[in-house]
C-alpha cells in the first residue's frame, strides 16, 4: 500500500524567543549556531510514483492484466528496463524515489509514495494514477528511466497529451503539468549536467504522450521522468552511480520545488 512519509524527516528546529525574527532563510550563521530550517514547501503534498515494481518480474500473469485508461486498455504494469549488467529499472527508481522523498521533507512538503516495493506487484497504472488524485497532490512525478537502442543518451520529461476519453480528461492538467516539466527539465540539467535525450524529437526533453494511463487518469498535475537510458553503457553508468543518483534526486526536488514556489 501507499505509504505516507508525512513530516518525518522534516521537524523544525525550533529557535524561540530568539532574535533571527525573519523566516526566511538566513543570512548570517552567528557562531555556527543553529538556524531556522526553510520550509519553502510547508502544507504542499507531493506524490513520488517509482516506476514499475521489482517484484513484478514473479507475476507475469497478474501486471498483463487489462486495465482501463480512458482511451483503451493497457498492461496493468510493466517489468520496466534494466542495465546490460542486470540493474533494473525498479531498483533504480525506487532508490531515487527515497533520496527525492528525503530531500523534499527536509523542506516541508508531505510525500507519498505509491508504493514502496512492498507489495507482491504493482500497483496498476491506473491505482497509480489514483494515489495522486485522492491524496489531491499538488504535484506527481514518475520516475523512470529508459530502455531505448544503445547510442541514444540523455533524460526527458513526458507530459500529458490533451485527452479526453472515457475516464480520461487531461484538460484541466496539461498547462500545469507542462509547467511542472519544463521546471524538472531545467533543474535536471542543472543538478547532473546531463543533456535532454538525443533521440527524443524536440531536443529540449520534452515529449507529449497520450497513451499512458498514469497521466491519462491523472486529474492533478502531473509528469514521468525518464532520467537516462539504462540500455546506454555511458547513461547507465551514470544511473548506477550513487552519488549521481543523489545529484539526481537533488534535480528532481528542486523542479519540484520551483514549479510549487511559483517559480515557473
Ligand atoms: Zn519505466
Amino acid at each position: 500500500m501507499t505509504r505516507d512519509d508525512a513530516t518525518a524527516h522534516a521537524r523544525a528546529k525550533k529557535t524561540d524567543g530568539e532574535d533571527k525574527g525573519s523566516d526566511k532563510a538566513p543570512e548570517q550563521g552567528d557562531q555556527g549556531k543553529q538556524v531556522p530550517e526553510a520550509r519553502p514547501l510547508k502544507g504542499k503534498t507531493v506524490v513520488i510514483d517509482p516506476g514499475h515494481n521489482p517484484n513484478n518480474r514473479d507475476h507475469p500473469d497478474e501486471i498483463a492484466r487489462l486495465v482501463d485508461i480512458g482511451t483503451g486498455k493497457k498492461e496493468c504494469d510493466t517489468t520496466g528496463t534494466a542495465t546490460n549488467d542486470g540493474y533494473a529499472e525498479a531498483e533504480f527508481t525506487l532508490d531515487l524515489a527515497h533520496r527525492v522523498r528525503s530531500d523534499l521533507g527536509k523542506r516541508g512538503a508531505t510525500v507519498v509514495f505509491t508504493h514502496d516495493g512492498d507489495r507482491e506487484y504493482g500497483p496498476c497504472v491506473d491505482e497509480r494514477a489514483r494515489t495522486g488524485n485522492e491524496k489531491k497532490a499538488d504535484a506527481v512525478v514518475s520516475l523512470h528511466a529508459d530502455g531505448a537502442p544503445t547510442g541514444n543518451r540523455g533524460f526527458h520529461v513526458i507530459l500529458p497529451a490533451q485527452v479526453r476519453d472515457g475516464e480520461a480528461d487531461t484538460s484541466a492538467i496539461v498547462e500545469p503539468s507542462e509547467r511542472l516539466g519544463r521546471a524538472l527539465v531545467d533543474a535536471f540539467r542543472g543538478a547532473t549536467g546531463e543533456r535532454p535525450a538525443d533521440y527524443i524529437d524536440d531536443g529540449k526533453g520534452l515529449d507529449t504522450r497520450g497513451d499512458l494511463g498514469g497521466l491519462n487518469l491523472s486529474t492533478v498535475p502531473k509528469v514521468f521522468l525518464e532520467c537516462g537510458n539504462m540500455r546506454d553503457a555511458e547513461d547507465a553508468g551514470l544511473l548506477t552511480d550513487p552519488k549521481w543518483r543523489g545529484r539526481a534526486a537533488q534535480g528532481v526536488a528542486d523542479g519540484i520545488a520551483a514549479y510549487l514556489t511559483g517559480k515557473r
